[in-house]
């Protein structure tokens, strides 16, 4: 998948209704849980340090939890893209 491409189709389509809201939901749900899928095997990766509280691998880890969920969580979104299908 190019992503940056996807990202920028998708906001290129703002205003323009079902697919707009179909495509920007498709790459809100991939981003988010690609994000949280690259974060948790980084904190794979680093072993028991990157669970160390404060570390930059765990407070990323944490931080990016957010992305699936704020703004509409990755369930809702692929209900959006399912209505449109
Ligand atoms: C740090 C942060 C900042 C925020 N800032 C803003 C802001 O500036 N402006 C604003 O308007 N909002 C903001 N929000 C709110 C954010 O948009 C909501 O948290 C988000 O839409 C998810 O809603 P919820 O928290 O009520 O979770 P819920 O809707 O209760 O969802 C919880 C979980 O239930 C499941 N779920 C929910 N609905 C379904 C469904 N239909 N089908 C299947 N599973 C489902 C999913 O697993 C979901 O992750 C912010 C949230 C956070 C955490």
């Amino acid at each position: 998948v190019d992503l940056p491409a996807a990202v920028h189709a998708a906001a290129s389509l703002a205003g323009q209704g079902g697919r707009a809201v179909r495509d920007v939901s498709m790459t809100k749900a991939f981003c988010g849980e690609l994000v949280n899928n690259v974060m948790y095997d980084c904190l794979q990766f680093h072993g028991g340090t990157g669970f160390v509280r404060g570390i930059a691998i765990e407070r990323m880890t944490r931080v990016v939890r957010v992305q699936s969920i704020g703004g509409g969580a990755t369930e809702v979104m692929l209900q959006e893209v399912a209505k449109r299908m």
